[in-house]
């Protein structure tokens, strides 16, 4: 894919978001009161190692509204730089040599190089049309559950589920997220929901919150797309 970008550099890429606006107000203004701010020493220095408490609480809260549930932002939260720097910490922690990791395709292109780095493999199982047709909109990709199934091995250690998909768009739905869940408890398959493109949508299910999956799911997500912000590199 990216030898493709070199190649033809007149095609669009649709892959990485650029915003070519501001972030919100209020965000630029809370940016100047810190900057500011020579009693808000504490933010230019060290954080805990897993983020600056008040970010954690934040993201902790904010989360346990959109998942209805009380999320501990001591036990369950760990502030990265970016949602790319999440992805590589996770595959870092669980994934060995030899490891296989199941990914859908079209997918960001980070995720094989982020999975290659730790010596995983990934196993490719792509978005196909729905009933053969030709897919006009991203929602008329889905995947074949024959395939999936057949990609779960003795050697699976996750699924990476990028939901909204990008490149393509696609939103996942219930019954698909549901048939992915049944089959990472029956083969005790770790899922990470990377859900970046997530405020793009009034309606997102996030995976975490399906029954059974809590334990078995890490939510990837980053202020980039939320705050129009990718610069400052804040993910969660
Ligand atoms: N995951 C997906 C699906 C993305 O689209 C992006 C950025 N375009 C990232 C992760 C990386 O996010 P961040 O810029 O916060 O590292």
């Amino acid at each position: 894919m990216e030898d493709f970008a070199l190649s033809r550099p007149d095609a669009i890429e649709v892959m990485f978001g650029y915003p070519n606006y501001s972030p919100p107000k209020h965000m630029l203004e809370a940016f100047k009161s810190v900057t500011s701010n020579d009693l808000a020493f504490e933010i230019h220095q060290y954080a805990d190692f897993r983020g600056h408490h008040r970010l954690r609480a934040a993201v902790a809260e904010f989360n346990g509204i959109l998942m209805n549930r009380k999320i501990d932002a001591n036990k369950e939260v760990l502030i990265t730089v970016g949602a790319i720097q999440a992805l590589t910490a996770i595959a870092h922690t669980y994934i060995n040599p030899g490891d296989e990791v199941i990914v859908f395709e079209p997918f960001y292109i980070y995720y094989r190089h982020i999975i290659e780095l730790r010596g995983g493999v990934p196993v490719y199982v792509p978005l196909r049309p729905r009933d053969g047709q030709t897919a006009r909109q991203s929602n008329e990709l889905t995947f074949d559950r024959k395939e999936l199934e057949s990609k779960f091995t003795n050697k699976t250690k996750m699924i990476w589920v990028n939901n909204p998909n990008n490149p393509s768009g696609k939103t996942y739905l219930e019954e698909e997220l549901v048939f992915i869940g049944e089959l990472c408890t029956k083969h005790d398959v770790i899922i990470i929901s990377d859900e970046f493109y997530q405020f793009e949508y009034k309606q997102h299910l996030r995976m975490a919150t399906l029954p059974g999956l809590w334990n078995r799911t890490l939510t990837v997500n980053s202020g980039g797309k939320l705050f129009s912000n990718t610069g400052w590199r804040i993910g969660w």
